[in-house]
């Protein structure tokens, strides 16, 4: 199965979209075309990687565009042969234009319903608050997020420039609102600064999964401690490539995580800058970092377990996955 817990609305603008959206709001193509001018060459930095994915913010100018990026998302990941959908976006960098939190959130919600109703494809959104705002305006996105539980978002996050802004103590009154709302929380930790990010992201964010965690292969107790209080990491191998975090695609340490009991999901975080949609990110851990078959399917079951959809979903993607993992041992006998 395929299920996407990790991905950002502003890493799947289609660069034909791009085109007529810019051709409005009097932004020049740029020479070689928007789809060269929003993509990495290869691997780079998680600075140079954010700035990519920052280029695309003039897009959501406006209530329609930001829920016409936001169906097409939904689409995309439908064609893609996915199951279900986490998008997550952060709502403050699309204020402005006349529009306030609550109506970028709003518009956000709808293109995701409308994708979700065209395609027959469950899907949720996830706010995310950003490293670089300041403790005031993250708690007015929680707060923002909070009045959405129920209508379309489904759980909030902390994404952003882990070096430049590594302070997670600044955002726990907004995590708190998050929390007291219901919503499933998960955080970036980990994935530029150090193991114990994570840990602190757990203890002081009271998030169940982290986004990318990459170094926590590095610190072997930090390992420990995660896979023994069940914590979550949602992997994203060729976006951990990308930023520089890893030296290459066969040295991410997913099967690592595996081996050592971590439970996992698989995201495919910014798959324009990366043009590595979430089927590709699936083939890289069977073909690249040998995942069989069992390791596959626990992964699956990790995803309808921690993913933060409704009960419904769970229940619908749950009997599927039975169905399928029945079909499967059966084709081996
Ligand atoms: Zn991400």
């Amino acid at each position: 199965m395929l299920l996407n817990l990790h991905t950002h609305l502003e890493g799947r603008v289609r660069p034909e979209t791009a085109l007529e959206l810019g051709a409005r709001l009097g932004l020049p193509e740029p020479a070689g075309g928007w789809a060269r001018a929003m993509e990495l060459n290869g691997p780079s930095d998680l600075t140079c990687y954010l700035a990519k994915v920052s280029s695309t913010y003039p897009f959501f100018a406006d209530r329609d565009s930001l829920t016409r990026i936001a169906r097409e998302a939904v689409e995309d990941a439908a064609a893609d042969g996915e199951d279900y959908l986490e998008l997550r976006f952060g709502p403050m960098s699309h204020t402005g234009h006349g529009m306030d939190l609550d109506e970028v959130i709003a518009a956000v919600c709808e293109g995701v319903a409308q994708g979700s109703r065209a395609t027959g494809m469950a899907a949720g959104a996830i706010v995310c608050a950003l490293r670089l705002h300041s403790p005031e305006v993250n708690e007015a996105v929680a707060r923002a997020a909070a009045r959405f539980a129920g209508r379309g978002i489904v759980g909030f996050d902390l994404a952003g420039d882990e070096i430049l802004y590594p302070d997670l103590d600044i955002v726990t009154p907004a995590f708190g609102i998050a929390r007291a709302a219901g919503l499933g929380l998960t955080c970036h930790a980990a994935e530029a600064g150090p193991a114990s990010a994570a840990i602190d992201a757990v203890d002081l964010l009271g998030v169940t999964r982290i986004g990318h965690g990459t170094h926590i292969a590095e610190d072997a107790a930090v390992l420990q401690e995660i896979a023994a209080r069940g914590i979550v990491v949602e992997v994203c191998p060729t976006s951990n490539w990308y930023t520089g975090g890893i030296a290459s695609l066969k040295a991410h340490p997913a099967r690592h995580f595996h081996a050592c009991g971590v439970p996992l999901v698989l995201g495919d975080d910014n798959p324009r800058q990366t043009r590595s949609l979430l089927s590709s990110e699936r083939r890289s851990l069977r073909d690249t970092l040998g995942f069989d078959a069992d390791a596959l399917l626990a992964l699956d079951r990790t995803s309808v377990a921690a993913g933060f959809m409704e009960p419904g979903v769970r229940d619908e993607l749950s009997r599927r996955l039975a169905e399928e993992a029945r079909t499967a041992s059966g084709s081996a006998h």
